[in-house]
């Protein structure tokens, strides 16, 4: 069953004639015999072969078989060969083998008689093919307990992903649902008020005056539900890789100063200032619409969570890139943060109190990415954050 090991038997003997007499004896098809005039020959086989076993003749000019042997044990490759000494004599049985405390050892006697040392040598090679069948064995086991461990790790991980994953869609549900609420609850307040007046036919709660201030109101509230509801859509036009970017050539530096004009009413709100930096015009070709969006986020931002204190906002280009810095002075961001706060939905939790999905950055990293560009942040935690986009030019 185990034949299909080759095994490789050494012979060492100084008479050719002996080597050919007891190859013929042990020779057989699945076996290969190594003949050695000398132990030094034999030495140097031992180095190239494994050997299931070696049958040394004990007197041998030079170096003779037991010092071969001695030899053989104190050498890592060669000490668990079992040896098999073929003597002339009763005398040199006698010979305690010193270096041979462990491991098999027999003898033979000359004039060797057939059977034993076809028995003997069957023994040795029998036990040989198995302890290699066992190895094999082992080896194997021990390489189907590594993959079982890879797979398990892999497991580990999948599950882990699968639960950060719940875990997300848990708090986005409820970050969603109160950020929707928020306005929601603002128009129904609205309008329960407007129907009550309506109802005492108090026409004094519509002057033109307060409903220029209602409409504003109304309006606000609507544009952060559509606000959040596109920030939805983007994330998933992101996710089927559907975001689309439309260029044409624009002049950042005026898309910006534009931009800052817009914003002038939320800056006032949020008692802060906003200083505007820009030599000469920084012209692209980008998509005009998603840009501002992204701007608009990064100023958001500074102005939510920049501790109402001085921002500035540079538009310039240096090195082929086009580059818009907004710097505020505000709580910063911690570097373990600095990596987070660009995934979706992530939001550093001390901020809690201030709104928003954490879709922001995730969707502007994006757009940025989708320009071949990218947006990088330097942020001490309590001393403010600057964040770069960086556009190709
Ligand atoms: P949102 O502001 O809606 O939570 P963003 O994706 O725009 O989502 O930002 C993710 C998080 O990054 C914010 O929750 C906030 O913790 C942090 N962050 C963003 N901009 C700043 C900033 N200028 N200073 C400090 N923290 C910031």
């Amino acid at each position: 069953m185990l034949s299909h090991i080759q095994a490789k038997l050494l012979i060492v003997d100084d008479l050719p004639e002996n080597l050919l007499a007891l190859e013929a004896l042990i020779k057989r098809e699945d076996r290969a015999v190594f003949k050695a005039l000398s132990a030094d020959e034999a030495l140097s086989l031992l180095l190239q072969h494994e050997f299931a076993m070696a049958i040394l003749d004990v007197q041998m000019p030079g170096m003779n078989g037991f010092e071969l042997a001695e030899l053989m044990r104190s050498t890592e490759r060669t000490k668990n060969i079992p040896i098999v000494f073929v003597s002339a004599a009763g005398r040199e049985l006698n010979y305690a083998f010193k270096g041979y405390e462990s491991g098999a050892v027999d003898f033979l006697h000359k004039p060797l008689d057939i059977h034993a040392v076809k028995s003997k040598v069957n023994v040795f090679v029998d036990l040989y093919r198995q302890r290699k069948a066992m190895k094999a064995q082992v080896e194997a086991l021990e390489q189907s307990r590594q993959e079982q461990e890879a797979l398990l790790n892999q497991l580990q991980s999948t599950q882990n992903e699968l639960e950060r994953a719940v875990r997300m869609r848990d708090d986005f549900m409820s970050i969603v649902s109160h950020e929707v609420r928020t306005p929601l609850n603002g128009l129904i307040l609205e309008t329960q008020l407007r129907k009550l007046h309506l109802a005492k036919d108090n026409m004094a709660a519509f002057t033109l005056e307060k409903l220029r201030a209602m409409v504003d109101r109304d309006e606000r509230q609507i544009q952060s539900l559509i606000r959040l509801i596109e920030d939805m859509l983007d994330v998933s036009r992101i996710r089927t890789g559907k975001l689309s970017i439309r260029t044409n050539p624009f002049d950042l530096v005026e898309l910006v100063s534009k931009l800052l004009e817009n914003f002038s009413a939320q800056i006032a709100a949020a008692g802060s200032t906003v200083s505007f930096f820009a030599d000469e015009p920084v012209i692209g070709v980008w998509d005009e619409f998603r840009i501002e969006q992204v701007v608009a986020n990064l100023l958001t931002n500074a102005l939510r969570y920049g501790a109402r204190k001085p921002i500035e906002v540079r538009v310039y280009s240096e090195g082929g890139q086009a580059l818009v810095d907004v710097q505020d002075q505000g709580i910063g961001v911690s570097l373990e943060n600095q990596k987070r706060i660009f995934q979706q939905f992530e939001r550093v939790t001390a901020n809690h109190a201030v709104h928003g999905l954490g879709l922001g950055l995730f969707i502007s990293d994006q757009i940025v990415a989708a320009h071949g560009g990218k947006i990088m942040v330097e942020s001490e935690e309590g001393k403010g954050s600057l964040f770069r986009i960086c556009l190709p030019l």
